[in-house]
């Protein structure tokens, strides 16, 4: 029997075939056909993103009343993964739109559903979610960015960098300290800010190794006065909120990594098979099949270890954080070495602009550092395995 590595092999729960069958047509037909020149011209695919809304894609976690799929995180990790080896910045701006969407969705008031949340799904707002800042990334409890109250509302100062959406968007999840004294435990709050109010600058836009449709820049606020209601949830409370959603985001980038590794699997055993040198094909040398074959294995045992993660997830076990934060760093790993043995399959031709073993390796890189680096998901690992220091 020979594998078919067109289709996924991401287990779903929810979702039946004629759903899968559709999201994979989608991927084929309108993705995968677009992917070389979006990466040639870094731009914004606003009319595949309104497509994939129409099609019911966004918010596949966020219950259906509130126009979401209402399906389980298992599949939310097949949907990232289908769509990722489509072009992985597509599956980026679906699991944005799942994390901003998982954190309205829980913790918006009515209001803030119908202002944002429903906009978004349906892609007719699109948005940003601003941590990061120039001296704080992985360790975002350091954040600098304040908001200070004013009468019943805010003011808010500070700049956020790397933020993906930040040159398009209409409405960003802002990251804020209200409370220097209590830091990251009770100090920190979200704010729903929109951005085309006084004092918001779109500060740079960056050209990226790879994924490069996926729009990322600066976002600078300079004295932005925000109404009551643009806070999202409790004051002091966002830490908690960011980590009820962090688990699904790196599941969800364990996916988008996963789909990289199908793609470039995929990409490597079409090249072995039909490029001739000595007479044979390339792929007839175990030197080219051996690696083939490692890959596929740490492939399907990446699917494996996400797709438990996601149930446990789903399933609201104590141990999804850790199995999410283990799926991210597997797949995201598997996906730069995948990427690599498909780049050396194809020989000079990986090398070369237009080529999909190129484009894939770059696109690979960044699923080792965003969502948390591949040093942070060890160290949650290993804080579950060893006794805290005293
Ligand atoms: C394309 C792209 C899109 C992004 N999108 C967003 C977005 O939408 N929103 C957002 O808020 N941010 C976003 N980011 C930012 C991203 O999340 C951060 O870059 C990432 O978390 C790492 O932070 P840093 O770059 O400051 O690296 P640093 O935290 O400075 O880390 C540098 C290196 O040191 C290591 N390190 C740091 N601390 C430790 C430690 N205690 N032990 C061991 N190693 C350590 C890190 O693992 C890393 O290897 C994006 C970044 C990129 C490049």
């Amino acid at each position: 029997m020979t594998v078919s590595l067109r289709r996924s092999v991401v287990p779903s729960a929810a979702l039946g075939a004629d759903e899968r069958n559709l999201v994979e047509e989608f991927v084929a037909e309108q993705i995968r056909p677009v992917a070389a020149e979006l990466d040639q011209t870094e731009r914004f695919p606003r009319e595949l993103y309104a497509e994939l809304a129409k099609i019911g894609i966004f918010g596949t976690t966020v219950p259906e009343h509130l126009g979401g799929m209402g399906a389980s995180p298992l599949d939310y990790l097949f949907v990232m993964e289908a769509l990722s080896y489509g072009y992985a910045s597509v599956a980026d701006q679906c699991g944005l739109i799942e994390l901003i969407g998982s954190l309205l969705a829980a913790f918006g008031t009515p209001e803030q559903h119908e202002r944002y949340l429903r906009p978004l799904l349906a892609f007719e707002q699109t948005c940003a979610y601003a941590l990061t800042e120039a001296g704080s990334g992985s360790d975002l409890g350091s954040i600098s960015t304040r908001a200070v109250r004013e009468g019943t509302g805010w003011v808010l100062n500070g700049e956020k960098i790397y933020i993906h959406n930040a040159p398009v968007a209409d409405f960003a999840l802002v990251l804020a300290v209200t409370d220097p004294e209590k830091g990251k435990r009770g100090g920190i709050s979200v704010f729903v800010v929109d951005l085309a109010v006084p004092g918001v600058t779109r500060a740079y836009h960056e050209h990226k190794m790879g994924q490069r449709a996926s729009q990322v820049g600066g976002l600078v606020f300079s004295d932005v006065r925000l109404p009551a209601d643009a806070l999202l949830g409790e004051e002091g409370k966002a830490f908690g909120y960011m980590m009820e959603v962090l688990a699904k985001g790196r599941l969800g980038i364990a996916g988008l990594a996963l789909g990289i590794s199908r793609a470039a699997v995929a990409a490597a055993v079409d090249q072995a098979g039909d490029r001739r040198q000595f007479g044979q094909p390339i792929g007839a040398n175990q030197a080219i099949a051996f690696p083939l074959a490692t890959a596929y294995t740490e492939l399907r045992a990446g699917v494996a270890l996400a797709a438990e993660a996601a149930r446990a997830l789903g399933d609201g076990s104590a141990e999804s954080g850790v199995l999410c934060s283990m799926a991210k760093l597997t797949a995201s790993e598997g996906a730069v070495r995948h990427a690599d043995t498909a780049v050396q399959t194809f020989g000079g031709s990986g090398f070369i602009r237009g080529y999909e073993a190129e484009r894939l390796y770059r696109d690979a890189r960044i699923t080792r550092i965003y969502e948390g680096t591949s040093e942070m998901q060890r160290l949650i690992i290993s804080r579950s395995l060893l006794p805290r220091p005293a």
